[in-house]
């Protein structure tokens, strides 16, 4: 990471914690994928149970292999074969790890989902949400969040998992209602009724999409 750069996202990162905090929800500020970890598993105690839905920044800064092999009780769900048994235990567990499609620099956190296991974990149920978010995902206000995670974050995910939507071809939003879509709900997370759920690690590189 330039150094210039990183003097920018740490003065980004200072505002959007702040936001966050006025928000009820509680930021740090990692400057390398290393410290992230090391955060991260600051804050899941030893034997908790910890889900995830769609969190490819945790996979990327070394979280999941090390929840996979540490004194956890890790919720596997692609390593499960009943993947509706669980989803239900993440509303459950302990900590439910996610990552952002975008987040203002005020602290406000989009994400949109399609089969929606995701958004509605992070509204309610599991005792402790943790984010782990690139400061790429930061954008100025709502707009620029929802239009990021419209027309960057979804067709990725769209062609990552090879949906017939007109995004995998356009490579921006054309608004569909294709049974595929992946833009079933939008959760707009603007502030936590409950102190110290939501946990978010902003992290100085560029993480997930
Ligand atoms: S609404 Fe449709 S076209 Fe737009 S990003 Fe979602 S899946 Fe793609």
């Amino acid at each position: 990471m330039h150094e210039m750069t990183k003097k920018r996202n740490e003065l980004l990162a200072q505002k959007t914690i702040k936001g966050l905090e006025s928000r009820n929800m509680t930021g740090y500020y990692a400057e390398s994928k290393e410290e992230a970890l090391k955060k991260a598993l600051e804050l899941i105690p030893n034997g908790a149970s910890v889900t995830m839905g769609g969190a490819m920044s945790a996979h990327e800064i070394g979280l999941v292999d090390e929840l996979k092999k540490g004194d956890y009780n890790f919720i596997d769900r692609d390593a499960t074969e009943d993947k509706r048994a669980a989803m239900l235990m993440a509303y459950d567990a302990d900590v439910f790890l996610s990552s952002a499609n975008a987040m203002t620099d005020d602290g406000i956190i989009v994400n949109i989902d399609g089969n929606s296991n995701r958004v509605s974990a992070i509204a309610q149920g599991p005792k402790k949400v943790l984010f782990i978010v690139g400061m790429n995902k930061i954008c100025p206000d709502v707009d620029a969040a929802l239009k990021r995670a419209r027309n960057i974050a979804a067709p990725i995910n769209a062609q990552r998992f090879g949906l017939d939507t007109p995004c995998t071809k356009t490579g921006k939003c054309m608004d569909c209602k294709s049974p595929d879509t992946i833009c079933c709900q939008f959760l707009i997370t603007r502030f936590s009724r409950h102190k110290d759920r939501i946990h978010v690690i902003l992290v100085n590189d560029d993480l997930g999409f």
